[in-house]
């Protein structure tokens, strides 16, 4: 399986022609879904109780116009199952409307009855793929080009059944989540060719090493920091990398039950970061595909590249994210408790030291 990877990328790598100015395209995807126990208008929509307004995919598309920024949204268009096709319908042409990328997103549960699509043979995977392109292309005439599995719960039967479809950009490749893609053998932190589709990873960094020991983590734009993805995308175009692919979720601003700011903040301010970068570029998925079969990236792939942010950035990010769970504050007050025990420590020693010399 190695090999055959490895045969791809250089296959992969020759159809790209080399160019002095490489730039590195930056895509952000949104994952357009509800929670388990939640509702398209909550999760989709982002219309919180208690609060006026939109804060879920709306907000996000303005925040897109107000930066002349490119996104893709996969929708789980297998919700209709269980909360009617209308809303699922209507984000979709909210979506389109405003000139973004519209793309398909499978968590087949509600509709097939099992969680992930690896847990389908391919021919089933065919007929889940052949159904979401059908309701998007029935909603907004739109053929679509690309698609995540649910959970990055993709193999390499969902590559043979996407084919079949004619769907060829699949990022379900997530290594930073041990994808089933992953598992199989694929391993890029860049674009590469799966069998004639092309992949687009889930961009991941390792945040801590330790003597051949690392710890992964997929860049979010959610759960990362503003410096850890600035840093990242910074090594990302230092290298020359094809494709930064971000993730978000449309519940990512209202996960709490409350609109959060310092989401919303950190995109925007992260969409105006890539629009100053000298080597950055946003675009989304359709684009960046076109491009790519028209031979026209100026960039080379680089799927072996890791970033690396550091003790220093994944500390700070604890304090950052200091509400959102129990391993961020246990991670925020490690240091001042070691400063604590330290200092206690010292003060006892010396305590110690001076009554044994009072003794002696
Ligand atoms: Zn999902």
């Amino acid at each position: 399986m190695k090999q055959a990877l490895y045969l791809a990328n250089i296959m992969f790598c020759l159809s790209i022609p080399l160019s002095s100015i490489a730039e590195t395209y930056v895509l952000l995807t949104v994952d357009v879904e509800s929670l388990s126990a939640g509702s398209p208008k909550k999760d989709m929509w982002g219309r919180l109780q208690g609060y006026d307004g939109e804060y879920g995919v709306p907000l996000i598309l303005n925040i897109l116009q107000d930066n002349k920024s490119k996104a893709t949204f996969y929708l789980n268009v297998y919700e209709i199952t269980k909360h009617g096709e209308e809303e699922i319908k209507r984000i979709a042409s909210e979506i389109v409307s405003q000139n973004q990328d519209l793309q398909l997103h499978t968590h087949p549960m509600p509709m097939y009855g099992k969680y992930g699509m690896s847990l389908f043979k391919s021919s089933e995977q065919e007929k889940i793929l052949r159904k979401g392109k059908e309701l998007l292309y029935k909603w907004t005439g739109k053929n679509v080009v690309a698609h995540r599995a649910g959970g990055y719960l993709g193999n390499t039967d969902t590559i043979h059944a996407l084919k079949e479809v004619g769907i060829y950009v699949d990022s379900s490749l997530s290594p930073a989540s041990f994808s089933p893609l992953f598992k199989e053998g694929y391993n890029a932190n860049d674009i590469i060719d799966i069998e004639g589709v092309l992949e687009l990873p889930v961009t991941y960094f390792n945040q801590l090493k330790f003597m051949g020991w690392e710890s992964k983590r997929f860049l979010d734009i959610e759960s990362s920091s503003l410096n850890e993805l600035k840093s990242v995308l910074d090594d990302m175009a230092e290298k020359g990398s094809c494709a930064i692919n971000i993730m978000m979720h449309s519940f990512s601003i209202t996960r709490y039950g409350y609109p959060d700011e310092r989401v919303s903040r950190k995109l925007d301010a992260l969409l105006k970061y890539i629009n100053e970068h000298p080597k950055l570029t946003t675009t989304n998925t359709e684009s960046f595909y076109k491009a790519y079969k028209e031979n026209k990236l100026s960039c080379n792939p680089q799927p072996e590249f890791v970033p690396y942010t550091g003790v220093v950035l994944t500390y700070l990010r604890s304090w950052e994210r200091f509400t959102d769970g129990w391993k961020n504050i246990v991670v925020a007050l490690s240091v001042p408790s070691l400063i604590v025990i330290f200092a206690v420590g010292l003060m006892l020693i010396n305590r110690l030291t001076k009554k044994c010399t009072r003794t002696n």
